[in-house]
Parts: C-alpha cells; structure tokens; sequence
C-alpha cells in the first residue's frame, strides 16, 4: 500500500491505540474502513454537541486512494475541526501528520465537560469506529453527491 501523497510503502503502526498504515515520509496516516454495520447511538452519546457535529466544506484533492486510486476526497469534521480526506469507494480515510495527536489533545482539554467520564484516547477510539462504520461513510457519500 502506497502513501497517496508520496508513493511510499505505509507500515502498519498502532497510534492512539488505533491500528493505521503510517507513512515514515510525511508521518501522515491511511486508515482502513471498518466492517461496521450502523451502530447503536447511546455508544456514542458524547452529548448534543455531537449530534450537532455533521461535516462541512467538501472538495476533491488530487490524492488518490491507496487502495483503489479513486482521487480522495477532502472533508472537515466540525466538532474537532479535524480535516480528513476520504475515499469515495469507502476504502478508508487519510490522515495528515499528527492530526490525530491535535485532536486528541483538544478531547483532554474537553473532558471535564463530558457528561459520560470517557478518557480522551477511548474517546478517539469511538469516534474513528463511528467514522469508519458503514453509515458514516453513506453520510459522507450523500454530502458529496448532492
Ligand atoms: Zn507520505
Ligand atoms: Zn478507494
């Protein structure tokens, strides 16, 4: 599996608790799709904000998935601001370098307010289940094809 961005081969790492396809080049991240059917909303009950939290601002890149080379597509994620490129095909997300550390650190500096004690990196680890489910990913497709 190549990097979309430099062509080289991703390592299969566990970051954050997450298994991801890491590229040592621009330390940017290919995370797979995750063979979830739609999942059950009290797992994800972080509070109104987060139902609120769809996604805004989409366009094309000109990176291609690593899996089928359909060119990613780009998309922000409102409740983190985090920014995610997405294959079409839903083979999976793209990460840049240390995205995933911001974020994280954005969800410890929330957790006091959390009505659910969840620990921020649990937390993350919800959250890419969520996005990596089949319905996200159908949500996702609906924003791009209107
Ligand atoms: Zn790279
Ligand atoms: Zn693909």
């Amino acid at each position: 599996m190549k990097c979309p961005k430099c062509s080289v081969d991703l390592l299969p790492t566990i970051r954050h608790k997450i298994k991801v396809n890491y590229c040592q080049s621009c330390k940017g991240m290919w995370l797979e799709h995750d063979e979830l059917e739609e999942l059950e909303d009290e797992v994800f009950d972080f509070g109104d904000r987060w139902k609120g939290s769809l996604v805004i601002g989409s366009a094309a890149t000109s990176h291609k998935c690593p899996e089928c080379t359909a060119l990613l597509q780009r998309f922000r994620y409102r409740f983190y601001n985090l920014e995610m490129e997405f294959c079409p095909n839903q083979h999976g997300y793209w990460l840049d370098e240390d995205e995933d550390t911001k974020v994280l650190e954005l969800m410890k500096r929330e957790e006091a307010d959390l009505q659910r004690k969840l620990l921020a990196e649990d937390k993350w680890t919800a959250t890419l289940a969520h996005m990596r489910s089949r319905s996200f990913f159908s949500k996702l497709r609906d924003l791009f094809h209107k």
